[in-house]
């Protein structure tokens, strides 16, 4: 019989089509032996099916297989067909596994049976569809009894592949097959699917049989060739399913790619108590502790362990149950992580004594565990520090900058369950993923509570802040999922009640909390409360702002804080080598002296953005009225001369902070309306007046003013430069208080570094505007003061304008900052503040955006035109200095691109300093 797999998606009844008239074979490969791949082969064989040959390849003891490749999966999803080809190809491997084994697909005395794996070139945890124990029907059922001489075996095997291939391939509602399972466990009086007898199983497979003839209007598939070829088309078709489509998305993974099919002997974990089945990573995934870990299942197959069907053993109770298999399985993991240099997630089956090995990848890990174990292995010799830069990213530094709860806060703990994925989390508990959804849109913050997660309640964890499961360990979906979204989770507090339908939880002390009462979660220690705990800064946060010793010294001897503190030294070697092999400088926005000194703390090496608006509000904000309103010189003056020193003291302060490092002063950037009273209220009020008879004159004239002045762009209007243009004195004002400032330093021996510059230029006539009045003011100080200054003036490019002619433009500024909100904002012809709300969830579900052009550059647009004008500016000014200041400074990706274009510096506000630094570490590798 040869393998027949023609299916089309509509054609799933008759499988025993023929190869598609008008589709020419070819002499494409789309199937590989496992004792042909390699790891190096991950996008053909996807990640699973390369690692199978991989560790194949090692000599690791893997049940025998083939790899059905992705682009097969890529034809099928094009065509609606399977390639012509890979029915041979498909038959010839399967004969070669047969021969393999010494068993045949359907063989009714000995029958060998595969499973039917998903596996993308990306990990796409429980997204895709795998089936067991394929090849078994009515007859060949009873020969795996005899020849394992276990009935109850062959049964269990039998009503597991007709309940996974029904759920997947037939795609009938799963709950029909759970209630029967649990009926019958009731009517044994068991409580758990291993306890039910050979009578029991026999009943539930004709049971489940009944439910597919119900439900597809056909019998169960009894011929194994055609239970194969549906399955593989199955896993195809699985890519597309909503779940895998949604996961894609927030994982950023490219829909195009496919999924390769793995077929595979299969090992058997359910052969009774001397068999089963586990998990294990070779370093603790959560905190990235020494040491194995992971659970194990006895009398168990594939999916139990990670679904929380009973509770797992810890993986070192295998020791106990079977040494051999254990001390075989401590081997081959330290085998692993040599062999990849990094931490091994592993998935395995013992069989009678006999360890088979399933699966192994790079294990996702959480932050913190990346950085400890980066470190780890260096010492350990296996990697160097470059490559444990690489290992590591912003993203995760980030992260652990966030704080924790505060432990000596006064909550008790209302459950306990495993610290699954670190964080702290408050919300509203809810109960269903949809009620998560609906609430996070309402502005909520949630907790998403389950007795264990499934893939469908993906969207209901993306919305919350943190997952609770009652069941399941670290390794269960729950966990895997939320560490890889970096979101807070508890698993297993199975001492709570969940009850999904009343849509509340008990705990054991019998406290009922419902949807909607808040609750905090600790995913580092595993902790729930009721209500919520205050939050405490971390120290990893302590460390960039007090130093390695102040954030060591604050840490006791507990081992929570030992393993926190290795944690810090790890962060601390890994920057400092950062630091060493990067080209990028990194300074921070900071608008006062405590933001600056913060920045300088957290490394920066300067101000990149010193925005002066601040220095207006307040207190002072009448004396920009009367500035605005003034009708002659002298008013303006005088208005004028009373801010001077208040502009001057701001600038003395912040280069003192700054002492010996640029700080980039921006003259005032943001439309006058901003300092005027709101027009409306304004309005209603000289109405008021009037009606009442009164004539209040200083009203009326605000009111004319700010008629006149009344913008309906005025992101577009009279700003920055071109506000400095048409109001005298004002950029001349601050240009002196500057100046001044810097004198002040000087003479108390002080060395101000102070950079000028000019907001929103789109000409270089309006640049030497400016730069004639500031050299007359600079002149006129220096003289009084006795004191050379000497500040570059520079301006900002953030106008699509001043781009496309830079190279004009570098002629008269010393140096460029790009604004890049702005300049994001003009080169896409949209306001931030409209256009976030209004359709960028939209944008970014129609795919227009991949991610928001505020959040991370856009290289193609906005990224261009930078290039141009560092290309231009610095044709006419080799020299020219090039920065960037707004939040993309802080951003990993945009980072990249930066160091990429050849920039100077990348500025950010200063908590995100540490992030930018290490970025520019891993571009400049
Ligand atoms: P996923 O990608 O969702 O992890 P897998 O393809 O790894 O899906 O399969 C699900 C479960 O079935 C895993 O626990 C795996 O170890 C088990 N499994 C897969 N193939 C076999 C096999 N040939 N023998 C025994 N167990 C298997
Ligand atoms: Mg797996
Ligand atoms: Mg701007």
């Amino acid at each position: 019989m040869t393998s027949v797999v023609h299916v089309t998606t509509a054609e799933t009844e008759t499988a025993e089509t023929e190869t598609r008239s008008g589709a020419e074979p070819t002499n494409a490969k789309y199937v590989y032996a496992f004792a042909e791949g390699g790891r190096e082969m991950a996008d053909e064989l996807g990640g699973k099916g390369a690692n199978l040959a991989e560790m194949t390849r090692l000599g690791l003891p893997v049940p025998p297989g083939f790899t059905i490749s992705t682009a097969a999966c890529r034809y099928y999803l094009e065509n609606g067909s399977a390639p012509p080809e890979l029915a041979d190809q498909v038959a010839n491997a399967l004969t070669d596994l047969e021969a393999a084994r010494g068993k045949k697909l359907g063989d009714p005395t000995d029958p060998l049976l595969v499973s039917v794996r998903s596996g993308s070139r990306f990990s796409m945890p429980g997204m895709m569809e795998t089936v067991l124990d394929i090849g078994l029907n009515d007859h060949s059922v009873h020969g795996l009894a005899a020849i394992a001489g276990d009935e109850r075996f062959a049964w269990d095997s039998y009503r597991r592949l007709i309940q996974m291939f029904g759920k997947t391939v037939l795609e009938i509602d799963g709950d029909r097959f759970e209630v029967i399972l649990r009926r019958a466990m009731t009517r044994a009086g068991v409580s758990a699917d291993t306890e039910l007898d050979v009578d029991s199983l026999r009943a539930v497979v004709e049971d489940f049989k009944r439910v597919v003839s119900e439900c597809t209007g056909q019998d169960f598939p009894q011929q194994p060739q055609r239970q194969l070829d549906l399955a593989v088309l199955a896993v195809f078709r699985s890519w597309n399913t909503e779940r895998a489509v949604l996961y894609r998305r927030q994982e950023r993974i490219p829909g195009w790619l496919g999924t390769a099919v793995n077929i595979q002997a299969m090992a058997f974990g359910n052969v009774g108590e001397g068999s089963g089945t586990g998990v294990a990573f070779t370093r603790d995934p959560g905190s990235g502790a020494r040491g194995v870990y992971g659970d194990y299942l006895s009398d168990a197959q594939g999916e139990d362990v990670v679904a929380g069907i009973r509770n797992t053993l810890p993986l070192s109770a295998l020791g106990d149950l079977d040494s051999k298999s254990y001390q075989q399985l401590l081997d081959i993991m330290s085998t692993l992580e040599q062999h990849y240099r990094d931490l091994c997630d592993i998935e395995f089956t013992v069989e009678q004594g006999h360890l088979w090995m399933l699966q192994t990848r790079v294990g996702k890990r959480t932050a913190g565990a990346a950085f400890r174990i980066a470190v780890q292995l260096v010492d350990e010799g296996i990697i160097d520090m470059d490559e444990a830069l690489r290992r590591v990213s912003g993203h995760q530094l980030g992260q652990l900058m966030f704080p924790t709860f505060d432990v000596s806060s006064e909550s008790a703990a209302i459950a306990k369950g495993m610290n699954a994925s670190p964080g702290a989390a408050v919300g509203q508990a809810v109960f269903d993923s949809s009620s998560a959804v609906k609430r996070a849109e309402d502005g909520e913050r949630v907790i998403l509570v389950r007795r264990e997660t499934n893939p469908d309640d993906l969207e209901g964890m993306v919305a919350a802040e943190g997952v609770l499961t009652s069941r399941g360990g670290k390794t269960s979906h729950a966990a895997v999922v939320a560490r890889g979204m970096g979101k807070t989770a508890v698993c297993g507090a199975d001492s709570l009640d969940v009850d999904t339908v009343a849509r509340n939880m008990t705990t054991r002390t019998g406290l009922v909390i419902s949807e909607g009462d808040v609750i905090s979660i600790d995913g580092t220690t595993g902790e729930v409360f009721l209500g919520e705990v205050a939050v405490m800064p971390s120290p990893v946060a302590r460390y960039f702002e007090e130093g390695l010793e102040s954030a060591l010294g604050a840490l006791s001897s507990e081992p929570g804080d030992v393993e926190m503190a290795e944690l810090v030294r790890s962060v601390d070697r890994i920057m400092s080598h950062a630091d060493k092999v990067r080209r990028l400088q990194v300074r921070a926005n900071a608008d006062t002296p405590e933001d600056a000194a913060r920045g300088r703390r957290m490394g920066a090496e300067g101000i990149g953005l010193l925005r002066t608006e601040h220095m207006f509000l307040g207190e002072r904000r009448a004396l920009v009225e009367r500035l605005i309103l003034a009708s002659e010189d002298d008013e303006r003056e005088e208005a004028l001369k009373a801010l001077l020193p208040l502009q001057r003291k701001d600038f003395i302060r912040i280069l003192e902070q700054m002492d010996g490092l640029p700080v980039t002063i921006r003259l005032i950037d943001p439309p006058l309306h901003e300092f005027l009273p709101d027009r409306t209220e304004l309005a209603v009020r000289v109405a008021r007046a009037e009606e009442r008879g009164e004539h209040i004159e200083s009203d009326l004239r605000l009111l004319q003013a700010v008629n006149r002045l009344n913008e309906s762009n005025p992101m577009l209007g009279l700003r920055g430069v071109r506000l400095g243009l048409v109001l005298p004195g004002l950029f001349a004002l601050q240009v002196r208080a500057i100046a001044e400032a810097a004198c002040f330093r000087q003479r108390m021996g002080g060395d101000p570094q102070a950079e000028i510059m000019v907001p929103l230029v789109g000409s270089i006539q309006e640049l030497e505007l400016v730069i004639d009045e500031a050299a007359g003011v600079l002149a006129s100080v220096a003289e009084a003061h006795g004191c050379t200054l000497r500040f570059p003036i520079g301006t900002m490019i953030e106008l699509p304008r001043a781009a496309l002619t830079a190279g004009q433009i570098a002629e008269a500024a010393e140096f460029f900052s790009f604004g890049t909100n702005d300049l994001t904002q003009t080169t896409w012809g949209f306001s931030r503040d409209d256009v976030e709300a209004a359709f960028f969830s939209a944008y970014l579900e129609k795919g227009v955006f991949g991610v928001s052009p505020f959040e991370s550059i856009d290289r193609e647009g906005v990224g261009e035109l930078i290039k141009i004008a560092v290309a231009a500016g610095r044709k006419t000014r080799p020299d020219l200095h090039c920065g960037v200041c707004g939040e993309h400074g802080g951003d990993p990706e945009s980072v990249h691109f930066f160091d990429e274009v050849g920039l100077d510096y990348v500025s950010c506000s200063p908590f995100r300093v540490p992030v930018a630094r290490l970025e520019a570490g891993r571009s400049a590798l």
